[in-house]
């Protein structure tokens, strides 16, 4: 399962609030990528990039590291990794 689930109204690209993450980021392994953009559609803060297989990956500054856009890949091509503070 995921982590705790951080809904926050709307989307935030305009709001940097990069600090808080939750203490994990996404990875974005671009091996298997199908080009579903479930990532994509999902991301509570329109923060993933990227267009076509194997492209994707997030911008940091905007990421929480809600963790929805590896929960939901179907090809399990984004992994949550551990980030030091
Ligand atoms: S963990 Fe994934 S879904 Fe969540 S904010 Fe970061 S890029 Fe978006
Ligand atoms: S959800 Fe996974 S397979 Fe679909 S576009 Fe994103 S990285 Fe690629």
């Amino acid at each position: 399962m995921f982590g705790p689930l951080i809904v926050k109204p709307g989307k935030s690209r305009n709001n940097k609030t990069g600090s808080w993450r939750v203490g994990s980021r996404p990875k974005f392994l671009q091996t298997n990528c199908i080009d579903c953009k479930m990532c994509k559609l999902i991301c509570p803060e329109d923060c993933i990039m990227g267009s076509g297989k194997n492209t994707y990956y997030s911008d940091d500054n905007f990421c929480k590291g809600c963790g929805l856009c590896a929960y939901i890949c179907p090809k399990k091509d984004v992994e949550m990794i551990k980030e030091e503070k």
